[in-house]
């Protein structure tokens, strides 16, 4: 049907005007909150799940933060892409790219994953501040944040209420392989479910050191993104550097590695090899292990969670383990939490994923271990 641009216009205006009388704003639409999930509030069902919200405030913060990072991923990205195919690189940016790759994984998959939510190992207040700004310099939300929607992950794993899984969306309604390999990698930013800080934020609220990463977040993606390139290229090389240490040496870096994170969520859930029977369809994935420097043995750390190693194959090689047990020996962590012998691997004959169709109405909300005590009591 043919639409003259008035028609259009005045299509559009009575459009906004019936969606600002209905207290909806116009932000709320254009972040994909409102229209997504227009069935479901249709029907007036809350979120099957205890831990998980729907819309509101909560889903609108997440969509600004997320959305705010993804053009600072996708825009850096692909001036590194840019930089990488037509100007000349040199080590000043290399090495930048290099040290910057190590260190995002030593804040984010050891400092966020394997300490701020599973407690792997107890530290010091200097190290929690250290691994907490170092895994905020990756540009991946906050702490808090990031924290509470990875326990939600493993207590509801691939069942409804999980945060991202190539399973089930959001809102828990079964996907199909495609459609959920994309929710589980990058959709899931921008559904409007969101976890419960109520529930899954006990132990992170108020702490010190959470708190403290969470306030100043976007300080150290600044510091990330700017100051430290600029620096960088400056004592190693010379200010000709600039573009290509921000652009090459952390843009393309960090998304290479955030690809790495979201890939654990995705492709690690879809393929790859099994060893333990866990509840969730988790995989060993030799290449996101690659990426993510041994958290792609997702299986294994499904498994079991609390592991500070996901090392069990000898090629099930553990780079963020060992840089734990290296700073054991070194006294700046302790009580570090080994794999229990006592989980039977399956025999070849076992494996099987789990019947996603026989999901469970109620599956218990299940902390980690990990919690600290004040939270456990709290729970
Ligand atoms: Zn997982
Ligand atoms: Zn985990």
């Amino acid at each position: 049907m043919h639409m003259t641009a008035f028609e259009g216009v005045s299509r559009g205006c009575s459009r906004f005007y019936r969606v600002y009388r209905n207290g909806v704003s116009m932000a709320d639409k254009l972040t994909g909150l409102y229209p997504t999930d227009r069935a479901w509030e249709r029907e007036g069902k809350p979120h099957p799940q205890r831990g998980v919200l729907i819309g509101g405030p909560g889903a609108r913060r997440k969509h600004y933060d997320m959305t705010g990072l993804f053009v600072l991923h996708v825009g850096t990205a692909t001036g590194g892409v840019w930089y990488l195919l037509t100007q000349p690189t040199n080590w000043t940016i290399w090495s930048l790219f290099i040290v910057g790759y190590l260190m995002s994984n030593f804040g984010f998959s050891v400092g966020f994953h394997r300490y701020f939510t599973h407690r792997s190992f107890e530290t010091s207040k200097t190290m929690r501040y250290v691994l907490g700004i170092m895994g905020q310099m990756s540009a991946m939300t906050s702490v808090k944040y990031w924290t509470a929607d990875h326990r939600r992950h493993h207590a509801f794993g691939d069942r409804p209420g999980d945060v991202h899984s190539p399973i089930v969306d959001g809102h828990g309604r079964p996907m199909g392989k495609v459609k959920g390999l994309l929710m589980a990698h990058f959709g899931w930013l921008w559904d409007n479910a969101h976890t419960d800080m109520e529930v899954f934020g006990k132990g992170l609220v108020g702490d010190e050191v959470v708190e403290f990463c969470h306030r100043t977040r976007w300080h150290w993606i600044a510091f990330s993104y700017v100051v430290l390139p600029v620096a960088w290229a400056l004592s190693f090389g010379s200010a000709a550097d600039i573009i290509g240490c921000i652009l090459l040496g952390t843009g393309l870096r960090n998304f290479i590695f955030m690809n790495g994170v979201m890939g654990t969520d995705s492709a690690a859930h879809l393929f790859g090899y099994r060893r333990f029977n866990d509840d969730s369809t988790s995989t060993n994935n030799w290449f996101i292990a690659i990426l993510t420097l041994g958290d792609g043995w997702h299986n294994n750390h499904h498994a079991q969670p609390r592991a500070a190693s996901n090392h069990i194959g000898w090629w099930e090689l553990d780079p963020n383990g060992w840089t734990i047990f290296a700073m054991e020996k070194m006294g700046l962590v302790w009580n570090v939490q080994r794999r229990a012998k006592s989980r039977v691997p399956l025999a070849s004959a076992e494996l099987s994923y789990p019947d996603v169709h026989d999901i469970p109405t109620k599956p218990s909300v299940m902390f980690p271990e990990s919690q600290p005590a004040q939270a456990l009591q709290d729970a």
